[in-house]
């Protein structure tokens, strides 16, 4: 028997006119934003220039913007992030995960047909994650697909039709690929998204994710990080000096592992940061 919650959740499968698929994003945000040190803010900020110049200003009906930093720094989140909170009528995540095993054709369709697709919206954001991956770039060789290459290139450049307004997002952890392959140029601006390099940082991201029972005990773990040499809590950090250089993404994995052994949980962090080679 068809009830009326058939009906219901059948009306919702029907997707509106300018296809929204806010659940992309969504699942990309749901961990959250930790706000470990002020470049996830100052991020944050731009982002939302961004996304205000967009809506408001005739001038500009394009603007695209390229996030990168090295792998893990949280790009895809701080991106998705952005766009979600424009609350445009058009949000898309385009992202290489969902197109494992497409041909080049099938990529460049599916590309395509998101942005003709955001042109009959009045606002768009689309966010372009991880190009190197959606270029298949291989540093052997080097390879990647110029189709797809040609393709970002052309939407990258093209301006919305009238009336419209289109804000793309991309993702890289490759940022000299992009510049060797000309396809930095065609971004209106930067954001560079830092690894953690201080201890300050960590302290911060332990404390959101009660890794320690007490702060007396969070405080020793930190300490126990000095002694191990990754610097002082109380510095702030430069990257590129500091002996601490690592995603917020391993180090979210990183203290996760931590969490199953509490009785050693300082000891863990420090195990595994040294791990990493630093
Ligand atoms: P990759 O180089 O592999 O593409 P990435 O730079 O895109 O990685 P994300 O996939 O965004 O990194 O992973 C960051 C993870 O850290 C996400 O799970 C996100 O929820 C979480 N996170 C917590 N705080 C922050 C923050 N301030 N900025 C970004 N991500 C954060
Ligand atoms: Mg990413």
């Amino acid at each position: 028997r068809v009830n009326r919650d058939d009906f219901m959740n059948a009306l919702d499968e029907v997707q509106p006119a300018f296809g929204v698929s806010k659940e992309e994003l969504e699942q990309v945000v749901e961990n959250g934003i930790i706000h470990f040190a002020p470049t996830v803010d100052a991020i944050l900020r731009s982002g939302k220039l961004f996304v205000e110049q967009v809506r408001t200003s005739t001038r500009t009906p394009l603007v695209s913007v390229l996030l990168h930093g090295p792998p893990g720094s949280g790009k895809t989140a701080l991106a998705a992030t952005i766009a979600q909170a424009s609350q445009y009528p058009f949000m898309k995540l385009l992202s290489p995960d969902s197109m494992v095993g497409f041909s080049e054709a099938q990529k460049v369709a599916a590309i395509s047909k998101v942005f003709s697709d955001s042109y009959k919206s009045p606002l768009s954001v689309i966010v372009v994650d991880n190009l190197e991956r959606l270029l298949d770039f291989t540093p052997i060789g080097p390879r990647f697909s110029n189709t797809v290459l040609q393709t970002l290139m052309v939407l990258f450049a093209r301006r919305p039709p009238k009336g419209r307004r289109l804000l793309i997002l991309a993702t890289s952890s490759m940022r000299p690929v992009l510049t060797d392959l000309g396809l930095s140029e065609t971004f209106d601006s930067e954001l560079r998204v830092p690894p953690i390099s201080s201890l300050r940082a960590v302290d911060h991201v332990l404390e959101e994710l009660e890794l320690f029972p007490s702060a007396q005990e969070r405080r020793n773990a930190i300490h126990m990080l000095e002694q191990a040499g990754f610097g002082s809590a109380e510095a702030e950090e430069e990257e590129g000096t500091s002996r601490l250089n690592i995603g917020i993404k391993k180090l979210l994995s990183i203290v996760e592992m931590s969490k199953q052994e509490p009785d050693a949980a300082a000891e863990r962090l420090t195990e595994s940061l040294m791990g990493l080679g630093y």
